[in-house]
């Protein structure tokens, strides 16, 4: 959020000299690369390559991955994403649900993130009377808290109740904004950084890495209520059935 807390800059205007690993466990910022003697040595040798891949980064487009198979309940993310906001008592910027897959013998519970998906059509945005919603090119809708008169207009557009005023910030509007103060340091999103299990993935889709470049090629990948259309920036891997150790 922008206003008393940080004013946003764009993810895209990060420091080049700054080299984003989009794999989990956690983004790597260069300098904690170099202090790697290993890598150290590795980076001096490819050098010249790296430069170059750095002198004009292209747009970035951030998305999560969320793998409901992987989460465990243990409301890590939730810890991480509420000291981080410091949102008033009883309030969230990312949630888990619980649910039950399945019945009889095979019935499971499961467990399910959820917070702003980050649409690319967002309905809160039109529903902003003083345009303090908008989404930045690297797909973030944030909320400017200098614009936000806290009327709450855009909290019953968001179809995913992600939206809340924050009495702990002036009543103004608060939701998930992928950390992007974060971001802009070359981090990842707190959540993602507490999910042991890697139930969290998160990266670039201009520049997809590691573990979350084979989690978009999974098949399945879609998002919360596809039926809106609304192109989020959160995918969800499909939630498996059957019991522990059966074969896939
Ligand atoms: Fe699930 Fe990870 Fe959050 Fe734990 S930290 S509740 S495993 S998403
Ligand atoms: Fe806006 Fe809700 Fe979409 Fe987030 S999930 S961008 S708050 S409509």
């Amino acid at each position: 959020m922008m206003g008393p807390k940080e004013p946003v800059q764009m993810p895209g205007a990060v420091d080049p000299d700054e080299v984003v690993e989009v794999g989990n466990p956690a983004f790597t910022s260069k300098r904690n690369f170099l202090k790697s003697g290993l890598v150290a040595l590795a980076a001096a040798v490819c050098l010249p390559k790296v430069k170059s891949s750095l002198a004009a980064p292209p747009p970035r487009s951030y998305h999560m991955i969320i793998d409901p198979n992987r989460c465990t309940g243990c409301q890590a993310c939730v810890i991480a994403c509420k000291g981080r906001n410091d949102t008033a008592p009883a309030q969230f910027n990312t949630r888990i649900l619980i649910g039950e897959t399945g019945s009889g013998s095979q019935a499971r519970a499961g467990f399910r993130p959820v917070q702003c998906n980050q649409c690319e059509n967002p309905p809160c945005v039109p529903a902003c009377p003083t345009k303090a919603t908008f989404r930045l090119p690297s797909g973030v809708v944030v909320t400017d808290w200098n614009l936000c008169n806290g009327s709450g207009n855009c909290l019953p557009a968001c179809p995913y109740s992600a939206r809340f005023l924050d009495a702990r910030h002036g009543n103004r509007v608060d939701k998930c904004d992928f950390c992007l103060d974060r971001l802009e340091q070359g981090l990842m999103p707190s959540c993602v950084e507490a999910c042991s299990p890697n139930a969290r993935l998160f990266g670039d889709l201009n520049a997809p890495r590691g573990e979350f470049a084979r989690y978009l090629e999974m098949a399945g990948l879609q998002a919360e209520r596809p039926e809106l259309n609304l192109k989020t920036s959160i995918s969800y891997v499909p939630v498996r059935q059957g019991r522990k150790g059966d074969a896939a």
